[in-house]
């Protein structure tokens, strides 16, 4: 099989300081990519560049906040040439019943996971545009199409950007940019790992493999939709999930 090889192409990954961001920048770099970590913190996201080596830069932002996100992509640029592959992946949750869920508990997940996709996927689609070349990958969730209680917030911002990443990719095909979303199931990072034993077992029994997602599993998925073998892919959600949901 032919190895896929990203050399040349440049990604911006967000929240790639730790858990699928991490595992979905060295990835990329592993392909040949040349890569950008974005994180909240500028330490935090130097830190995660320097480990993963040589090909990458860390940069600050919070990506709910569209100056930052400007600020960002435009350091991106001149340290590593222009954005081909933007992975929106930074995200978070504030899980409540409906009736307990605060309305800054709506606010700020709503504001990183699905208003941070808008600012920096309007960032970045100018020059893809130009080039007439891109590739959007945006990390969804199952819960974004089953929803889940507890999770009335983050469902609708995953569910959100699955509308959105369908509309992204209807208005720039002409200009073959193709945008994706990738919805994993119950993947082991810090997001999961604040799971009461109870609860993570009942979602075992649920997943067909019978183990929990590594971020890696989520990391091939982003490559392949990132790679010329992925040319003709736009607008789907592709579930890793280890048969989660069938
Ligand atoms: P983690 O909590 O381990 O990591 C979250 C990452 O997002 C960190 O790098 C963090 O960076 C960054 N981040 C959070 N908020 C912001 C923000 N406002 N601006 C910029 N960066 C931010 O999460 P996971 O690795 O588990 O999750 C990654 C993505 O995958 C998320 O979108 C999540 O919703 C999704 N997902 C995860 C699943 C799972 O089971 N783990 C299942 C389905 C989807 P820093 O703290 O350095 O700023």
């Amino acid at each position: 099989m032919t190895p896929i090889d990203l050399s040349g192409r440049v990604a911006f990954v967000t929240g790639g300081t730790r858990g699928i961001g991490l595992a979905i920048a060295r990835t990329l770099l592993d392909a040949g990519a040349r890569v950008a970590v974005a994180g909240r913190d500028a330490d935090r996201a130097r830190s995660a560049a320097e480990r993963l080596g040589a090909g990458t830069l860390g940069v600050a932002c919070d990506v709910a906040d569209a100056v930052q996100v400007e600020a960002a992509l435009t350091a991106a640029e001149s340290g590593l040439g222009p954005i081909d592959i933007l992975v929106n992946n930074a995200g978070l949750t504030r899980d409540n019943l409906l009736l307990r869920l605060s309305e800054s508990d709506w606010d700020v997940v709503l504001d990183a996971n699905l208003k941070g996709a808008f600012n920096t996927t309007r960032a970045a689609v100018r020059g893809m545009m130009k080039r007439r070349s891109g590739r959007i990958i945006n990390i969804t969730s199952i819960v974004g199409l089953t929803g889940n209680k507890g999770q009335a917030n983050y469902a609708a911002s995953k569910a959100g950007l699955i509308g959105f990443t369908k509309s992204v990719a209807k208005e720039y095909a002409s200009r073959n940019i193709l945008a994706n979303c990738i919805a994993p199931g119950f993947i082991d990072t810090d997001m999961t790992s604040a799971l009461p034993d109870g609860a993570r077992a009942a979602l075992l029994e649920q997943i067909a493999l019978g183990r929990l997602g590594r971020p890696e599993d989520v990391a091939g998925a982003v490559l392949f939709l990132a790679s010329d073998l992925a040319s003709y892919v736009t607008g789907q959600v592709l579930v890793i999930d280890g048969g989660m949901v069938i």
